[in-house]
């Protein structure tokens, strides 16, 4: 049985005391025993991880992502965090290939396998993100797309690292569901789920597959949260919008928790 996770993505939103007060309310709002049905994380910006780590901001056992990392330990890179720095402020996981790095930023399967490696070997868990455009999926190519991007980053990433199913979380993030208001319905994800299941089955074996979590991402709210909680392949989910609010998120976990 895998466990549910919920990720919440806050992308370049909220100031510090915005990050504080949402703290406190989902602190008060958490029910008791969330944390042991669901693994719980928030990725803030850069900025506020230290912020949330600091001792009892969050209920124990709730823990902070990093929204990227970089592929080196240390080096020219103005601008740049490594998966080192993110460690020493108690971070535990990190977002690699959200798609907005992918289109922002230029982030090419090389780099993201850089980064896939980098944060393995700091001993934080990746959240590694795939997912096809509209016009790949109105096109018929979403397997392909999803393929690709999958064989391409992994295949680099050396196997022991990854191949470990609690140290490397997928999320299938289709790109025209993001912020668009417009989710996959159950069937898409759970087709694309599956199909990505088959993927890390031919990468690292039917057994590691079975175990590693898949998360859904794409304007998950807590109207739609629990048909596509409810399909076989999907463990959880990577959320932005809906998780700014802490209400709203506290509602997301109690449904993961029910599955
Ligand atoms: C995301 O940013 O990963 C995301 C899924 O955003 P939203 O929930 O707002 O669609």
């Amino acid at each position: 049985m895998r466990k549910p996770l919920v990720a919440a993505n806050w992308k370049m939103n909220k100031n510090l005391n915005e990050v504080l007060d949402f703290a406190g309310e989902f602190s008060r709002k958490l029910p008791h025993g969330s944390v042991a049905k669901v693994d719980i994380v928030i990725c803030p910006a850069f900025t506020h991880l230290a912020a949330l780590t600091a001792n009892s901001v969050l209920p124990g056992g709730v823990v902070v992502g990093g929204q990227d990392s970089h592929w080196e330990e240390k080096g020219a890179f103005t601008g740049c965090i490594s998966p080192v720095m993110l460690k020493d402020l108690r971070v535990r996981y990190v977002i690699v290939g959200h798609s907005e790095r992918r289109q922002y930023f230029s982030e090419s399967s090389n780099m993201l396998a850089g980064k896939l490696t980098a944060t393995l070997k700091a001993g934080l868990i990746p959240i590694f993100c795939v997912g096809e455009k509209l016009e790949e999926r109105q096109t018929g190519r979403t397997f392909k797309v999803l393929e690709e991007q999958m064989t391409e980053a992994l295949q680099f990433v050396p196997k022991e690292l990854a191949s470990d199913s609690s140290r490397f979380i997928l999320a299938y993030e289709p790109v025209w569901a993001i912020g668009t208001g417009q989710n996959a319905t159950p069937g898409q994800a759970q087709e694309a789920h599956k199909h990505l299941r088959g993927l890390l089955a031919w990468l690292w074996g039917a057994e590691t597959a079975g175990q590693i979590r898949i998360l859904y991402g794409g304007s998950v709210t807590p109207d739609n949260f629990a048909a596509i909680m409810a399909c076989p392949d999907v463990d959880g989910g990577l959320v932005g919008g809906a998780s700014l609010d802490a209400e709203r998120f506290v509602k997301l976990i109690e449904i993961a928790a029910a599955r």
